[in-house]
């Protein structure tokens, strides 16, 4: 269905909390990347968004509240471990999947009886969510399949026509998708099932606090054995891995792809790039550093860390993409910090297609 999108000014969010409560859908900016919102106890209002973005109606939304205060009317229950969990990341990057709320509908779950929940940290969002005065169903803002928008422009560009309105925020702070985490009491390990800006280094030292805390505290005798606990991500669990991506099934889709063909440069191997052998329009991403045979042009994207790669990784999928780009070439990262979840969207985007090296 075609619609008059309304652009709406940060100052004026009280309509953008007006149309929520009359079931329609608003994108909205948050920390990682912009959303597309309905009111999460409206089925109508959760099955147009599946609708707007063609999304595989077996992938959920992450529900988003305003502050931990609201977190009963989402999540059925939650274990003292998962809320001393929340009360380290949230507001922030950081999504926990619980038991659902019966307000919610059923559908934002796709079928399981879990929920994801996070408290966004931009300011713009928790007011919108503040007005909304009721959960909001959000997943990014993109038709499903392509790269998450990052920016206003990039947000007005995937959701024109499709969504009653859209916040204009400004830019993305971390530019990458939330991390997602649920915690497995059976096993005593909290799973990332999909790395972020909140990285397994920083859950990993958080529990390790929370566990000297309550150990001295004393104060739920359970708490004590929170240090047995393991911080593990879905993607190196093997076999067990497949039990993590039924459990969450963003995992399994095609992802962020920009129109481009993305290639990936493993980043030991990058001084064996050659940039004649392409013949064709190439972009590319590259991390620290031009390799010695390669010169600077507006085509090659040199970041000086991790976090800046997640940040621009998006709007530069879309430069190459309006520049005419036929091919791209990202450097992999290291697999430590936020470098984890860039390298999750470039090996996602890129289909598991290698970069032609020459030999050494
Ligand atoms: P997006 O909204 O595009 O950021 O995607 C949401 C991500 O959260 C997807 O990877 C989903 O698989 C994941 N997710 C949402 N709800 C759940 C849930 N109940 N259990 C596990 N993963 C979830
Ligand atoms: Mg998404």
């Amino acid at each position: 269905m075609w619609h008059r999108t309304e652009l709406i000014r940060s100052e004026n969010l009280h309509r953008a909390g007006e149309l929520i409560k009359l079931g329609r859908l608003v994108v909205f900016p948050t920390e990682t990347v912009y959303g597309i919102g309905a009111d999460a106890g409206n089925p109508d209002a959760v099955a147009a968004i599946f609708a707007a973005k063609r999304r595989p109606a077996d992938n959920p939304l992450i529900v988003h509240i305003p502050a931990l205060a609201e977190l009963p009317v989402v999540a059925s229950a939650v274990s003292t471990l998962e809320y001393a969990l929340l009360e380290s990341f949230a507001p922030g990057p950081f999504t926990l999947v619980l038991p659902r709320a019966a307000a919610i509908a059923p559908d934002v779950s796709a079928g399981l009886s879990t929920v994801a929940v996070r408290v966004p940290l931009n300011t713009v969002a928790q007011r919108f969510l503040a007005v909304a005065g009721r959960p909001v169903a959000a997943p990014s803002a993109n038709r499903s399949g392509e790269p998450s928008p990052t920016s206003f422009a990039a947000a007005r560009t995937a959701m024109s026509g499709r969504v009653a309105a859209i916040i204009d925020g400004g830019d993305c702070r971390y530019g990458i998708e939330s991390t997602v985490v649920k915690v497995d009491s059976g096993r005593r390990r909290v799973v990332v099932l999909r790395p972020g800006s909140v990285t397994i280094e920083m859950i990993t030292a958080a529990l390790t606090e929370l566990a000297v805390d309550a150990t001295r505290s004393r104060s739920d005798p359970d708490h004590e054995s929170w240090s047995s606990y393991r911080v593990c991500f879905a993607g190196d669990l093997g076999a067990g891995g497949d039990d993590a991506a039924a459990a969450s099934p963003g995992t399994r889709h095609p992802h962020y792809q920009p129109r481009a063909p993305l290639y990936l440069l493993p980043g030991d191997r990058r001084e064996l790039l050659c940039p004649n052998s392409f013949g064709c329009r190439v972009g590319m991403l590259l991390l620290e550093s031009l390799p010695d045979r390669l010169h600077p042009t507006p085509l090659v994207k040199v970041f000086r860390d991790s976090e800046e790669y997640g940040r621009l990784l998006y709007r530069s999928f879309a430069w190459f993409d309006s520049v005419g780009c036929d091919a791209i070439i990202a450097q992999l990262p290291p697999a430590a910090g936020v470098g984890l979840a860039v390298r999750d969207r470039l090996t996602r985007a890129a289909g598991g297609r290698l970069v032609p090296l020459q030999p050494r």
